[in-house]
């Protein structure tokens, strides 16, 4: 087999060498800088608590494996997984709430979780002070890993299985050719590879310099300190036990004060979010020391006492038991931090053979393990990993300034009850359309995303709220839902839906895709068949070889080899560039250029009944059916700006996207808005958008779908042109797939009473019991009720009767036949 180096005996390195064993490679080497049986990372002194429950999914599903596989690590009678339980205390009547959402998120993804009142919390743990204790959540499979043992059981465990440990060796380079990696270059001379996987953990900046690729992780100190021996907890069997067995009360989390809590036989562990953040540089540490204990070791840095302060004050107020101890001992400890907390998986698109696994807490350290060995040896993971992808980040998100700060935010806001939409205040303005200044006339409330300014609504249309018809007023909603939520977007959708509206369409990513190579490419990467003229428009999927969604795009062809993507990600833009690369090497002389273009050039969705009467204002182009027919493209000259105007619309509503280059940008609104005038054009901002897309049932990739659905799940097989003669990249598993019933669906539901919100991610109850979740949902100002897509159990058909949980309360629901709005698609082919 392949021979793979792995950098890095920690948690994370060794469950990946364990995972490729299990799945029959043989040819693997890990190298560690650090002496083996205590390598003096972030695993070496991790206190290792693993609460599950995360609002993503997919957090939460690596972290659940990570339990399953520590629960199956056994030596000497001792497991290294110490099923204590989870407990999350609220303090103050906002967390309390809170926690009926994270109640919620158990729901969703399948952990048994129970919602506890003050006398059933103080009863698990009875040492709180049951003066400020409102009542908690309790997850009884969360606990302690054993994370330096798991790592030596690994270790035993896959040497005896022909994996070869190096410990006492630096990496000091990355060996290439070409493109390649073929090696790496240590202390002690270079060992060959095909592979090379960086699981260095907080060093991984270092790791990625070696091969020009920039890590987006920051490594930040953690203070974690222990009592003296607590009185109450003297005298007990377990406080002899090993480390992380010598305890028997739940973990607990004090997320109102930005502390963790855990035993170590009698005495507590205490970990403090609440300090300022403590950037380090790894390289900075130096080398690793030869000899490295529990006191000595390049992730421990000496304890800052007068930052912890605050922290032994709260504790001693939550359990009253500490006022009887001291600090026995204290350290910052370091680990990695990332612009959005997620952790950093996958390869870059410009190199071969070189992927990381860094950013991985402890929890989802064997999830992630398994997930990598997945990829490598079958193509894909079991559980969609796209928002762990090291190419999710866009160019101006990886660079050292805005890690840093967003890292350092993300450590302070790490505890805080975040709203779905909620925004930094800084970076802002990183990345603006040429519209933007035109938008902030209108009073645009911006939104961030990917560092694009994106209008949620506009204040400029507050007026029109007033002149609503009755069916469209919008109704009012919990203070929760009505956060960064305005009724103006009933406003703007209303217009779209009866006269014309604007939408800024700029940071939707648009690549170009060019060459003799390009067709090739296309039809082999996408389930349709893109050989169609130039001047056509195809809404299509990218499957991995299983089946699984990877992306949907839409493929404007230009000209014979000129084509423009439509795509959702940075992830789509690294995924065609190293496609095409491997073509081209595989195919010389067909050359592939694949280039981002979203920032040079603009866009413009004007939509709605009149969208044709504005135009037609301002050009004398035929604007019929039969001339520019849906999903179709021309490039024409508008009011004497070149443009491409493509007829498509994410609303449903008759119109263009009216695409030109970044310079005509300013001109092109101005020309289109003056013209709109007497058609009663406005400004529309995502939220209406939102809205109005989910009416008409189009998915959201990474948030509806994902690589864990396929096309006839989802509901997108329209998008599988059945008939395509030439092979592409899942077409063999379709078929396959094609005569399965599916056993789930996404789905669309309307809420009963018209009113009750729900944002995402929430529970779908069927007879009482949860069998599903919420992908997005919006209020559907055109037909008057919240509407919510979400994946059900195939047997739950149309007309079925659901209910939603939304903080702790159930909504009433149907499951609508789709599409909610003009099923005919007459608005769109008028
Ligand atoms: P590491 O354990 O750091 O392993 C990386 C290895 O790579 C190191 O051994 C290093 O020596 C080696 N290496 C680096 N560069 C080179 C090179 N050039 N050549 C050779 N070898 C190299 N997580 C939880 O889930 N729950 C918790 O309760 C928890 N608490 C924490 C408390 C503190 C105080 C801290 C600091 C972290 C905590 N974490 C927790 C986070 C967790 O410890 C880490 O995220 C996790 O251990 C990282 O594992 P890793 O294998 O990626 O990295």
């Amino acid at each position: 087999s392949q021979r793979v180096v792995i950098i890095g005996a920690g948690i994370v390195g060794t469950n990946l060498a364990d995972e490729l064993v299990s799945r029959g490679w043989n040819n693997i080497t890990v190298v560690e800088q650090g002496p083996l049986h205590m390598p003096g990372g972030s695993t070496s002194h991790a206190p290792g608590l693993v609460f599950q429950t995360n609002p993503s999914k997919t957090m939460t599903h690596l972290a659940r494996y990570t339990v399953e596989k520590l629960l199956s690590l056994e030596k000497d009678g001792h497991k290294c997984f110490n099923q204590v339980g989870g407990l999350e205390v609220a303090t103050t009547p906002a967390r309390l709430e809170d926690l009926k959402r994270k109640h919620g998120y158990a729901s969703s993804w399948g952990i048994e979780a129970r919602l506890l009142s003050a006398e059933e919390f103080l009863k698990i743990y009875p040492h709180l002070n049951k003066n400020i204790v409102l009542g908690g959540l309790h997850i009884p499979s969360d606990g302690l890993a054993l994370a330096a043992r798991a790592t030596q059981l690994l270790i035993e465990r896959t040497s005896k299985a022909g994996v070869r440990y190096l410990g006492h060796t630096p990496v000091t380079g990355i060996e290439l050719d070409g493109r390649h990696v073929t090696g790496v270059t240590t202390s002690t001379g270079t060992i060959q590879a095909d592979i090379v996987i960086s699981c260095a953990g907080f060093w991984g900046v270092e790791l990625g310099a070696m091969v020009g690729v920039e890590i987006p992780l920051l490594p930040l100190a953690h203070q974690y300190a222990k009592s003296t021996a607590v009185p109450a907890l003297a005298g007990r069997d377990i406080n002899t036990l090993p480390n992380g067995m010598n305890a028997e009360l739940p973990i607990l989390r004090h997320q109102d004060k930005g502390l963790y809590y855990r035993e170590h036989g009698g005495q507590y562990g205490i970990g403090y979010y609440g300090h300022r953040p403590m950037p380090v540089v790894a390289s900075s540490l130096g080398l690793t020391p030869k000899d490295v204990d529990e006191q000595n070791m390049p992730s421990r840095l000496d304890f800052t006492a007068e930052d912890f302060n605050p922290a032994w004050k709260e504790s001693q107020k939550l359990l009253p038991t500490l006022q009887d101890t001291e600090i026995a001992d204290g350290f910052n400890g370091i680990f990695s931090f990332t612009p959005d907390g997620g952790p950093i998986l996958g390869q870059p698109s410009h190199l071969d053979g070189f992927y990381v696994a860094e950013a991985v807490w402890v929890t989802h350290s064997a999830g992630i393990a398994r997930a990598l060995a997945q990829i490598l040896t079958t193509g894909r993971s079991d559980i969609d990993v796209s928002e762990c992808e090291l190419s999710r980040f866009e160019e101006v998100q990886v660079n050292r300034d805005y890690v840093s700060e967003t890292s350092q935010q993300n450590f302070v806001e790490i505890y805080d009850i975040i709203h779905p939409l909620q925004q930094r205040a800084s970076p802002r303005n990183l990345r603006v359309s040429p519209f933007y200044f035109r938008q902030q006339e209108l009073g645009a409330f911006f939104l961030e995303t990917g560092g694009w300014e994106r209008p949620w609504w506009y204040e400029a249309n507050k007026d029109l709220v007033k002149s609503l018809p009755p069916s469209w007023k919008p109704v009012d909603r919990d203070p929760w839902s009505a956060q960064l939520h305005s009724p103006i977007s009933a406003v703007e959708a209303w217009k779209t839906r009866n006269a014309v509206a604007m939408f800024d369409m700029t940071a939707f990513h648009r690549f170009e895709v060019c060459g003799p190579g390009a067709v090739c490419l296309l039809q082999r990467l996408t389930t349709s068949d893109i050989t169609t003229k130039p001047g056509t428009v195809t809404y299509t999927l990218l499957l991995n070889n299983h089946g699984g969604i990877r992306g949907d795009i839409f493929v404007l062809r230009l000209k014979d080899n000129v084509f423009q993507i439509g795509a959702n990600t940075a992830t789509d833009l690294a995924y065609l560039t190293r496609e095409a690369r491997v073509q081209e090497q595989n195919t010389p002389g067909k050359w592939i250029q694949v280039r981002d273009i979203t920032g040079s050039t603009c866009c413009i969705g004007l939509w709605g009944p009149r969208a044709r009467d504005v135009i037609t204002g301002i050009s004398n182009i035929d604007l019929s059916n039969k001339s520019f027919s849906y999903f179709s493209l021309k490039k024409v000259v508008l009011a004497g700006i070149p443009v491409t105007m493509i007829r498509k619309s994410y609303v449903g509503e008759l119109g263009w996207e009216i695409q030109t280059s970044a310079e005509y940008g300013r001109r092109l609104w101005d020309t289109i808005w003056q013209a709109g005038k007497l058609h009663g054009l406005i400004a529309g901002g995502r939220s209406a958008f939102n809205s109005m897309r989910l009416e008409k049932g189009y998915r959201t990739y990474g948030v509806d779908m994902t690589t864990e659905h396929n096309p006839f799940e989802a509901g997108v097989s329209f998008a599988v042109d059945a008939n395509k003669k030439d092979d592409f990249v899942g077409k063999a598993a379709l078929q396959r797939l094609s005569t399965q019933v599916p056993s789930r669906r996404l789905r669309a539901l309307t809420v009963k009473d018209g009113r009750s919100m729900i944002l995402g991610k929430e529970p779908v109850f069927y007879n009482g019991k949860a069998i599903g979740y919420v992908t997005t949902a919006a209020f559907g100002y055109t037909i008057g009720r919240p509407i919510a897509y979400a994946w059900l159990p195939g047997g739950v058909g149309e007309g079925e009767a659901v209910e939603i949980e939304y903080f702790g309360k159930r909504i009433r629901a149907t499951v609508e036949v789709e599409s909610l709005y003009d099923p005919e698609m007459n608005q769109l082919t008028q």
